[in-house]
């Protein structure tokens, strides 16, 4: 079709003693760029499919031997199978993670849209991620000071955005650490915030974390398991619902992720 996408950008124009006179703007028609982008994600979509599928076979027939029926196994052949079913679960999680993110990326997402109450869902989220926080010996607080008013928002979605940061934070948080989970009105928005005492982003890789497969690797971080795909898809499902992510981090004190959420008037 004849549908044309344009990026927009303005600067205020001012005059010698700082009145402003009007906005210059500079319109770039991306189209093109966007098609590719639609192709790539596509076909993104479509290698993750075909994959998923086979490897479930893989490992349910790896589960079968395991379970005896062709046969005893000694102990190094179990350990070796389970090592195996290991990996392929993780490609498994891979090919959902890119599943996912290329459906938030063609803007499918925004189909289904309802009045959220964001304390509610940090309530539920709080109960769901305890067990493994308590596991890891590390504190999950939820601080909410006063009402808040309903987001327009996809109700799964948002889920997998504050399931993603939380599940982040017990992961890059050592033992005995502590994650304050609160919301709060911020004019049109609410603020949602995930806050904990891990070992923090150094200033070079708070940029770089939101891009695809981006994982930090240090000392610390190297024996995380993880595929660099989550904070990209909760920014690209923050940003659909025209809202903002932004972190804030100091090496080995900690991190801070802000997500700000439109009304939903
Ligand atoms: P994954 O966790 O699967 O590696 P993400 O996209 O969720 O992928 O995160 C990308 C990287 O950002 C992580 O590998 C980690 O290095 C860093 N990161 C994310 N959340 C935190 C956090 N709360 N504290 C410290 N580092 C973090």
């Amino acid at each position: 079709s004849g549908e044309r996408i344009f990026s927009a950008r303005c600067l205020p124009f001012r005059d010698r003693s700082g009145q402003n006179v009007g906005v210059i703007m500079v319109l770039h028609d991306i189209t093109v760029i966007k098609k590719m982008d639609q192709v790539r994600s596509d076909f993104v979509s479509m290698v993750a499919h075909e994959i998923r599928s086979p490897l479930n076979s893989i490992l349910a027939q790896i589960q079968v031997v395991r379970d005896g029926l062709a046969g005893g196994l000694t102990e190094k052949q179990e350990e070796i199978l389970g090592r195996a079913s290991e990996r392929i679960r993780g490609l498994v999680s891979l090919s959902s993670e890119l599943l996912d993110l290329a459906r938030v990326e063609s803007g499918l997402i925004l189909q289904e849209r309802e009045q959220i109450d964001l304390g509610e869902m940090l309530k539920d989220q709080r109960d769901f991620h305890c067990p493994r926080a308590e596991a890891a010996h590390i504190t999950l607080d939820l601080l909410l000071p006063g009402p808040l008013m309903p987001v327009l928002a996809n109700r799964r979605n948002i889920e997998e955005v504050l399931s993603n940061l939380i599940g982040n934070a017990i992961s890059y948080t050592p033992e005995g650490g502590q994650i304050e989970l609160s919301a709060a009105m911020e004019s049109d928005y609410v603020r949602v915030s995930v806050k904990d005492t891990g070992f923090g982003i150094a200033p070079e890789d708070v940029d770089r974390i939101f891009a695809p497969f981006y994982r930090v690797k240090n000392d610390k971080t190297r024996m995380i398991v993880g595929t660099g795909l989550g904070l990209p898809i909760v920014k690209s499902i923050v940003e659909a619902h025209n809202g903002w992510i932004r972190v804030e981090s100091t090496p080995g004190r900690g991190s801070t992720f802000h997500v700000h959420l439109p009304l939903g008037k």
